[in-house]
């Protein structure tokens, strides 16, 4: 047990410090990035003091007007509470002063929000979630204006606002409080730091260690199909969220959109316990988790710093988030032999106003920063790291990124492993993310909407194998939690030859799926090619759709289509299908079928191998859908019907680019000449891609993975051998 008797300090104690202030205060006025940064907020924070205290009556969902309006405050009481604390000037504490005494008025009166849409209504804000998203913030305000308070001034806020707060988020709500989940992290931080402001012991305890556990926890469900007690959960709290919800190495298994949200109150609360209860060395808790999961967050992102949207995730969001600075900041705080992390600081443009931000600004001054480097990973999924994962391959600015991992509760979909491409421009082969449009209020009120569920989730929507055109685990959430895909093989050691083999047997009963693909540069191209190996052995015979969502606009196929010029149907009715339509069709002859597009300025070709009656469709998202609320994306479905063991082998080449003010194309046609399956058996799969130059012959071991297995493999009287799960043999070709 840790004893908390002794602070470490006075106040301010939770992310503004006393030494820390000391330094700033000293130095204002000669590190920019920080005087900048300052300069901001109290432009900012000044014109809100000029527009008087706002604490309406709540009544609005999100995007709605008391809720943006008590979500703004929130903010600004917390850079003011920073601004006190770094001029001194009493006007900030008077107005932080004023708006904590309105809030203390009004507390007491309320009733649950009266939108009662969530499975744990809030009092300020229509989800408890929000709620606490305030008090971990007004808790660092309340911290920063501590000691100019009466100790009456104190005693009222306590009573009638924080200590009701903190309880009504915890006891009152303990299906919100107690989970191990996004949302309970912001509770158990919310109540802690407060708990830490008010020198509450039970609070901080509450916080750690969570409520009492029931013993007939039943499967309750949040607002997104998530179960609301996890089976055998056995601990809640703080400590409980750090212990469960991410892999070893700081996969978080909602994805990283949820990790960049849950992130925030883990290294808030954290700093916090740092200061004030240093014996808990929370920083380096469970072989130092928090960095490892920021550290893992960062590097999930293209060339240009976005997350990369698995799982339900709004597109866009970055490293330049605001809870992205935070974690650059004190990580950069914590270890300042990263500098590393000072070139992302750069990135960002923006550091904190308080003591880390103005260690970054003051190191980048000193010219400390030094080149940042994402890296091809794979990261493994579930709490033992054992649960399938994630794999990045990256060249360049060109990135790779295959999901295997477990489902990720309620924000996971089925899309065992599928995949996603990116380069400089951003998203090439697209993951749907969520049929979400987050605090837009025309849109549903920026609540998940009913097309997330029948669209964005399912297997169609993503690019992986679809059978019957049914998702996997029939779009079941408790099937898929029960289950994950595993990693078969890997290399990612070497930039110029990088692989990722995954399997999986669960998502369709008697169907056994192995993906296995290459990111392979040659010297003959700009740019790596994407070589997909997609197979499926399953004892009926049945209909397999592969779907790749290309971004861009179509430029030719090397088959003949027929299109729908008038009457468009969708291409089926349930899991997804009844969300696209059908614009053309082509049957397949036996060899390859190649369609290119052109995609912000740049020229795409996907060839692929194709059987007699295979079928192509050419669909686009949007079909069944009233209210606007999908994106019109075009898909490539590759068919194949009747068939019982199958293998899909697909290249992907980006080959040139476009200038739209000389208007000339440069390299319009792909190198790839063609794509062969050489062989293809339980035991290997062998192929053949002919570039301008070269055969590139691949092998693959399907059943055996191991690096010291030697196999041989005889082709057209030729013999293949190589020891390992797989090998590339290269050969030019004569003129
Ligand atoms: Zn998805």
């Amino acid at each position: 047990m840790i004893s908390y008797g002794c602070y470490a300090q006075d106040h301010p104690s939770l992310t503004m410090t006393i030494d820390g202030v000391k330094n700033i205060r000293n130095s204002l006025g000669t590190v920019d990035l920080f005087d900048k940064a300052v300069s901001e907020k109290m432009a900012i924070v000044d014109a809100e003091i000029e527009l008087g205290i706002l604490v309406p009556i709540p009544k609005d969902m999100a995007g709605g007007y008391t809720h943006e309006r008590h979500k703004r405050n929130f903010f600004i009481l917390q850079d003011a509470g920073n601004l006190y604390q770094i001029t001194g000037d009493v006007k900030y504490a008077q107005y932080i002063k004023d708006y904590l005494i309105a809030y203390a008025k009004m507390y007491p009166t309320l009733p649950l929000h009266p939108t009662n849409k969530s499975y744990a209504t809030g009092k300020i804000f229509w989800q408890c979630l929000n709620d606490a998203n305030w008090l971990v913030y007004v808790s660092q305000a309340y911290d920063c204006i501590y000691d100019y308070l009466s100790k009456e001034d104190r005693d009222y806020l306590e009573k009638d606002l924080f200590k009701p707060f903190a309880n009504f988020l915890s006891i009152e709500n303990p299906q919100f409080f107690n989970r191990i989940h996004n949302h309970s992290t912001w509770a158990n931080a919310a109540v802690g730091m407060i708990g830490i402001v008010m020198r509450d012991q039970e609070l901080i305890d509450r916080s750690l260690y969570g409520l009492p556990i029931k013993e007939d926890n039943d499967l309750a469900k949040d607002n997104d199909g998530g179960f609301i007690y996890e089976k055998g959960m056995s601990k809640a709290g703080f400590l409980a969220q750090l212990d469960n919800s991410f892999a070893p190495d700081g996969y978080f298994t909602e994805g990283p959109y949820y990790l960049r949200y849950a992130i925030f109150p883990f290294l808030m609360f954290s700093k916090a316990i740092d200061s004030n209860i240093p014996d808990l060395d929370i920083m380096n808790y469970r072989d130092g988790i928090l960095q490892k999961a920021v550290y893992t967050l960062i590097n999930q992102t293209d060339a240009n710093g976005e997350f990369f949207p698995i799982n339900d995730a709004q597109k866009g969001m970055s490293w330049n988030a605001r809870e992205l600075v935070t974690a650059v900041n004190f990580m950069y705080d914590f270890n300042p032999q990263n500098t590393a992390l000072l070139s992302l600081a750069e990135k960002q443009g923006k550091v904190l106003i308080d003591a880390t931000g103005y260690k970054v600004a003051q190191a980048i001054k000193e010219g400390k920063a030094t080149q940042f480097l994402q890296t091809s990973a794979i990261y493994g999924d579930g709490k033992n790291g054992d649960e399938g994962g994630v794999g990045i391959m990256r060249h360049g600015d060109n990135c790779l990124v295959v999901k295997f991992s477990a489902q990720g509760m309620g924000h996971g979909h089925f899309d065992k492993l599928s995949y996603s491409y990116y380069d400089n421009t951003g998203e090439v082969i697209q993951d749907y993310g969520a049929a979400r449009w987050v605090n837009i209020d025309q849109k549903g009120g920026g609540r998940y909407l009913p097309e997330n569920k029948t669209f964005a989730k399912q297997t169609i929507a993503h690019n992986t194998v679809v059978i019957n055109e049914v998702s996997h685990y029939e779009a079941n959430i408790e099937k898929g939690e029960a289950h994950h895909p595993d990693l078969f093989f890997s290399d990612i050691s070497e930039s110029d030859v990088q692989v990722i083999s995954t399997k999986d047997s669960n998502a369709y009963q008697g169907s056994d799926l192995h993906r296995t693909i290459f990111m392979i540069k040659e010297s003959e191209s700009d740019n790596p090619i994407i070589v997909d190996f997609f197979k499926v052995n399953a004892t009926n015979k049945q209909k397999y759709d592969l779907p790749t969502w290309f971004h861009g606009h179509l430029l030719s196929t090397s088959f003949g289509y027929t299109k729908e010029l008038t009457n468009l149907s969708t291409i089926g009715n349930k899991y997804g299908y009844q969300h696209i339509w059908k614009e053309a069709s082509s049957t397949q002859d036996q060899g390859n079928a190649k369609i290119t597009w052109l995609h912000k300025d740049k020229f795409y070709t996907m060839t692929s191998s194709v059987e007699l009656g295979d079928e192509i469709i050419l669909g686009r998202g949007g079909a069944n859908d009233p209210n606007y609320n999908l994106r019109p994306d075009p898909v490539i479905i590759h068919r194949k019907k009747e068939k019982s063991n199958i293998l899909y082998l697909s290249v992907i080449e980006s080959h040139g680019t476009y200038n739209a003010i000389s208007e000339i194309p440069l390299n319009p046609f792909s190198s790839i000449q063609e794509v062969t399956i050489l062989q293809d058996t339980k035991e290997y799969t062998i192929a053949n891609v002919r570039t301008k130059n070269q055969d590139l012959v691949f092998a693959i071991s399907n059943l055996n993975n191991e690096h010291t297995q030697s196999h041989q493999v005889e082709i057209g009287g030729k013999i293949i051998e190589w020891m390992g799960p797989f090998t590339l043999n290269k050969k030019t070709i004569k003129e």
